[in-house]
């Protein structure tokens, strides 16, 4: 389930967008894709706030990315971008949990990222905010933090791939359905967490979501 505003609906297919702010790719020396990178996790992925994160056993690296989140409200293919933010419900905060060292293994190879991006608890996420409550969604400013302290700190404005162009693309390959989930990519800052440390992401007009990663 998730929430939006004083509803929940069920959470169906979880989509994320890899590559989507420039800093980013500049610290893992990624290059900027012509089209948007998509990916997905499942829905054992989500964690709601409240619940501890277990440390994968699969690897050793385990990072946060601080990443907005859309949700989707209505089902259907928008007809062009620019009509695509009609199709979103509301936005929240998560956490693109990542096995960097799994991911550093799987790349090089053209392996599937599964392993390094969609275990079970990889997608903690927010409560959702009606998008008509957001000022203006091109420019809202967020933050990443680990045990109280700011680690990265990013702002709708810098995305690539705007939301509704975001929102566009994946719809060309999957009909939108209510209860689809959008990550849409993380700014720089990114790094490892440990356990016991607690994750926070925050914005202001969103709220603040803390997880903690169990002892
Ligand atoms: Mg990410």
């Amino acid at each position: 389930k998730v929430y939006l505003g004083e509803k929940s609906l069920e959470a169906r297919r979880v989509f994320c967008i890899g590559r989507n702010y420039a800093d980013h790719i500049k610290e893992l020396s990624d290059q900027v894709p012509e089209k948007p990178v998509i990916f997905m996790k499942p829905e054992t992925s989500l964690v709601p706030e409240g619940i501890e994160v277990g440390f994968p056993a699969h690897g050793k690296e385990f990072h946060y990315e601080t990443e907005l989140v859309l949700l989707i409200g209505k089902e259907g293919k928008p007809a062009a971008a620019g009509k695509a933010l009609d199709y979103v419900a509301g936005i929240s905060l998560g956490f693109d949990l990542t096995m960097r060292d799994v991911q550093r293994y799987l790349l090089p190879k053209g392996l599937p990222w599964e392993l390094c991006k969609s275990f079970d608890q990889s997608a903690p996420v927010g409560k959702f905010v009606e998008k008509e409550k957001i000022k203006d969604i091109n420019s809202i400013e967020f933050f990443g933090k680990v045990n109280g302290k700011v680690v990265q700190h990013g702002n709708s404005s810098q995305m690539i791939n705007s939301f509704g162009t975001l929102v566009f693309e994946i719809s060309q390959a999957w009909k939108l359905l209510p209860g689809d989930l959008i990550y849409t990519g993380t700014p720089s800052g990114i790094g490892p967490v440990g356990r016991g440390d607690t994750i926070t992401a925050e914005s202001a007009g969103m709220g603040s979501f803390s997880w903690r990663i169990s002892a």
